[in-house]
């Protein structure tokens, strides 16, 4: 029997996606997964796309069945089941084999597994992948990290299964060993503001504005087709349009106001605190995501203290507080993704990675969640100016954050006036306010700290005194 070009192990919701994008790209694969159940399931639903699959049910059958060298792409549940894994593949394998973890690894744990295998005869690639179950079936973006060599190696057949804009791959290495999932990592924490930022916008449009789910469904259609257009609008759009088939009310309405998370934005947030980056956008959206689990609590406060008057909405009557709202997420949005950048820069700094900025943007144009027309004005800014301190700063970016910024100010304020909680969309009005301000208040902070702990402070005059006059003596 024709042996296959590349493995699969999992069969689980992406495994099973990807493993028919590979077949159906040309490339003949292997599949293994942990219930074998699993495994025949999937083949006998793959259709015309069986010829192109060889399915597995030992690996011993999985790893033979595979032309040396083989890259085998390991797609199961992140974290410990990952190393279980590679501990039962690695007796199989043979010289110049490569694992390729492609599940949303933490980029330590990539690290770790890279470093373990640096000298054996494996190699090991970890491997971000972004656009859920859609993305992965139908082109998902991808994102390397690893060897150069061992990327040239699955070059071609992650560049024929991944998502293109304009016919480019959505597919890059961006440097060595955790490069990849670090940059998964921090699309994810960007994902979290993005959508922290438009359930802001939802609940001023429900709670302030009174419209109906239809009629918002309506206003964010409208606004897919401007400047935000992306995934992320087009499918809040949707999910704002549909209704519950046992109740007949909207959909959203009827679901618990209570969100899951699985670690991504948590790690990204760790991650900026750990690069002395502010990533404010980020850390106020996993926050949200927390409060937003703490239902009961949430209940027995609003009992307590009940609810502010709603202040008149400006413009409710016209399109004009409607435009500053569309305004207002993307001014946020800027705030958001310029954080997210900052975070990369410096993580590629620290590790050594040297990440290519404008090569992240473009394979974030498609196949990811966070895909948008802005990641292509983000490409153009950064393909200008890579090395620039703070994607804000960009001359396209400081235009836009001009013309919007005015209409974030009113837009929180209002928000603020009526005790409607928009945590992310006033993190990134403070981000900009700080950051375009020369002259700040930490002045005082290091006045401060050098009064309890002598800790010095340098002057605006260049005066060689680094202690303040406190009296004790100490400082003095
Ligand atoms: P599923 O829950 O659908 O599938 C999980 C898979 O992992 C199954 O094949 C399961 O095998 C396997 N598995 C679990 N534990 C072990 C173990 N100890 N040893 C071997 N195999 C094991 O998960 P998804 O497909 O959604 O996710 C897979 C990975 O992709 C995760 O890292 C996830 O974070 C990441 N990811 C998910 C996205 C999504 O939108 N769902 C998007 C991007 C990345 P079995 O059938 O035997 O239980």
């Amino acid at each position: 029997m024709e042996q296959a070009e590349i493995g699969l192990i999992g069969l689980g919701v992406m495994g099973s996606n990807l493993a028919l994008n590979i077949a159906e790209k040309g490339n003949k694969i292997a599949v293994f997964n942990r219930t074998p159940e699993a495994t025949r399931k999937f083949y006998a639903e793959a259709g015309e796309l069986a010829g192109q699959i060889i399915p597995c049910e030992t690996l011993e059958e999985f790893v033979a069945a595979i032309r040396p060298p083989r890259p085998i792409i390991i797609m199961i549940k992140a974290g410990d089941p990952v190393d279980q894994q590679m501990k039962l593949l690695e007796p199989y394998l043979s010289s110049g084999d490569i694992m390729i973890d492609a599940g949303n690894a933490n980029f330590r744990d990539t690290i770790r597994r890279f470093d373990t295998l640096k000298d054996s005869p494996l190699t090991f690639i970890g491997m971000g992948v972004s656009g859920g179950e859609e993305g992965a079936r139908h082109g998902p973006s991808i994102m390397v990290g690893g060897t150069e060599d061992s990327w040239k190696r699955v070059e071609k057949v992650l560049t024929s299964i991944s998502a293109k804009f304009n016919g480019e791959p959505c597919v890059a290495w961006l440097g060595n060993d955790g490069a990849g999932h670090f940059v998964k990592t921090i699309h994810n924490g960007i994902e979290y503001a993005d959508m922290q930022m438009i359930a802001e916008i939802y609940g001023i449009l429900r709670d302030g504005l009174k419209l109906s789910a239809p009629e918002i469904s309506k206003v964010f259609g409208r606004w897919n087709e401007g400047r935000l257009n992306s995934y992320l609008i087009e499918i809040t759009e949707k999910v704002l349009a549909a209704n519950d088939p046992i109740s007949g009310k909207p959909m959203v309405d009827v679901i618990l106001d209570a969100a899951g998370q699985k670690g991504t934005g948590k790690w990204s947030v760790i991650e900026a605190q750990n690069l002395g980056v502010a990533a404010t956008g980020i850390e106020a959206a996993v926050a949200g995501r927390v409060l937003s689990s703490q239902k009961e609590e949430r209940v027995a406060a609003e009992k307590i203290f009940g609810l502010p008057q709603t202040v008149a909405m400006p413009g409710t009557d016209g399109l004009s507080f409607l435009d500053d709202l569309e305004n207002a997420l993307l001014a946020a949005k800027i705030a958001a993704y310029a954080q997210g950048f900052a975070v990369m820069a410096a993580a590629s700094k620290e590790y050594g990675w040297n990440l290519p900025m404008p090569t992240i943007a473009k394979i974030w144009r498609a196949g990811c969640i966070i895909r948008s027309q802005f990641l292509d004005e983000i490409t153009s800014a950064f393909t200008k100016d890579p090395d620039v301190a703070n994607l804000i700063v960009t001359p396209a970016f400081a235009q836009l954050v001009q013309e919007t910024d005015g209409a974030l100010r009113r837009v929180v304020s209002t928000a603020v006036m009526s005790g409607l909680p928009v945590p992310a969309l006033a993190s990134a009005l403070s981000y900009f306010d700080t950051y375009r301000r020369g002259r700040g208040t930490a002045n005082l902070i290091q006045a401060q700290r050098d009064f309890f702990g002598a800790h010095g402070f340098d002057r605006v005059d260049g005066v060689d005194k680094h202690h303040g006059p406190w009296g004790s003596g100490l400082n003095a």
